[in-house]
């Protein structure tokens, strides 16, 4: 699933290629939205807000989208793009200007608000890890305003603090050594903020180099996202996978059981 970081360089993308230019394209698939009411309309500026874009047009709406799993923008001048692109099954939108095109990908969400009602659909959010008016202090409050909760899980509700996913939520807890089921309760103040500054420093990381790595070394970026079954890079142990959160919203995650062992 795409993290902050991955969001973020999407809208910044959207943002360079779409801004400042009316659509004269605007086919979003996806039930009864009507993209009629984008046409025409000038983009002013696309902007991400945890994992959700918005895409603020100037007749004062807002086409707002999340790629959940597997979604993704494609951004390409319109000349490039071919009649299997416009037909093809995945597209839930097609967006143009006179030059350029941005086509999205199974995305996991489409839909159109006023840009005055955006808080309906992001005001739940907590402080956003890469946002201008991030709030180191109030997410830490919302962290741990359930103390029974399993770190891993508190961390990756978008409710507390937006922008983590498994990779950035992964990689700090094995680098602060604790185990993904530790409850927030059991853990020292100091050590969930160290969590956060790790998660948030990792995300930086990858908004410059435009891939995440936590390591230091560009071909070898994780010390365990992604490495089930390979050794752990401190100590050996062959790492493992670990459920964290309640279905449907469980997610997995992998971990060294020697190195972040159960408290
Ligand atoms: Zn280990």
């Amino acid at each position: 699933m795409p993290e902050g970081d991955a969001v973020l360089r999407t809208a910044r993308r959207l943002d360079a290629s779409l801004a400042g230019a009316p659509l004269a394209v605007a086919d979003l698939r996806w039930g009864h939205v009507d993209g009629e009411r984008l046409h025409c309309a000038c983009t002013l500026a696309v902007v991400a807000v945890g994992k959700h874009l918005l895409h603020r047009l100037d007749n004062g709406l807002t086409l707002h989208t999340h790629l959940r799993m597997d979604g993704r923008w494609q951004t390409l001048p319109v000349s490039a793009v071919t009649p299997a692109q416009r037909r093809a099954p995945g597209l839930r939108a097609l967006l143009a200007t006179q030059t350029t095109a941005a086509l999205g990908w199974h995305l996991g969400l489409v839909e159109i608000v006023r840009t005055r009602d955006e808080a309906d659909v992001v005001g739940h959010l907590g402080p956003d890890l890469l946002g201008g008016d991030w709030n180191e202090a109030l997410a830490l409050s919302n962290l741990m305003s359930a103390p029974e909760r399993p770190i891993a899980e508190a961390l990756l509700d978008q409710r507390n603090l937006a922008g983590l996913g498994t990779i950035f939520t992964s990689e700090p807890l094995f680098m602060q050594q604790i185990h993904p089921w530790t409850r927030v309760g059991a853990l020292p103040a100091d050590r969930i903020r160290a969590l956060v500054r790790r998660g948030q420093e990792l995300l930086q990381v990858s908004m410059t180099y435009g891939h995440p790595c936590s390591t230091g070394h560009r071909r070898e970026p994780m010390y365990v996202f992604g490495r089930k079954g390979r050794p752990c890079r401190r100590c050996g142990t062959t790492l493992r996978h670990i459920t964290v959160g309640e279905p449907p919203r469980e997610r997995v995650l992998t971990y060294c059981s020697r190195c972040q062992p159960e408290a």
